[in-house]
């Protein structure tokens, strides 16, 4: 069985990241959602809120067993390591992501030489979605309908009239 790790902040989850795993799962038969607890990035969502609402939105996909979410503290090699996955996912965006992924994947590799990272492109409609643009425009009042799932939208909502 080919499993991979899809590491991420998640914060929270949009239709950009269900893409990506989505195409991942064409390619490997299962795929462990990772959720760092020691980043240094501020989210609006705890960890735990993070994986519920992961959990919410591919609800199907995890009972049927392709997908499982997972928090960890420290850094995704050491993870892939201790589980024994070989393979880290990375959704790629034009432009934006690639100096950033690309170092990451070297110092990924140079830690652990047998792990693979593969990059997976993201679809033209999301190319531009980020969890940043979309509290920021969620806080402004503009439509995120197209950007998360419903249920992601009324979480936003809920944490910026709070
Ligand atoms: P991180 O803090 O690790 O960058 P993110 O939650 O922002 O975590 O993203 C996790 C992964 O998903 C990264 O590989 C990122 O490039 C990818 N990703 C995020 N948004 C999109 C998108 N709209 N399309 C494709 N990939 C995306």
């Amino acid at each position: 069985m080919k499993i991979a790790v899809y590491p991420g902040t998640f914060d929270p989850i949009t239709f950009g990241h269900i893409d990506i795993v989505k195409r991942a799962l064409k390619i490997f038969d299962k795929l462990v959602i990772l959720l760092a607890k020691n980043s240094l990035k501020k989210t609006i969502f705890t960890t735990d809120e993070r994986i519920n609402h992961i959990r919410l939105v591919l609800d199907d996909l995890i009972k049927n067993g392709l997908v499982e979410v997972d928090s960890f503290e420290g850094l995704t090699v050491n993870y892939c390591k201790e589980k024994k996955i070989n393979y880290i996912i990375r959704g790629l965006r034009p432009l934006v992501d690639f100096e950033y992924e690309f170092e990451m994947a070297m110092a990924n590799r140079e830690m652990a030489p047998e792990i693979e990272t593969v990059f997976i492109l993201t679809d033209q409609k999301y190319f531009y979605l980020r969890s940043t643009l979309i509290k920021d425009l969620a806080l402004n009042g503009a439509d995120i309908s197209d950007k998360v799932p419903l249920i992601i939208e009324k979480e936003i909502y809920k944490r910026i009239n709070n």
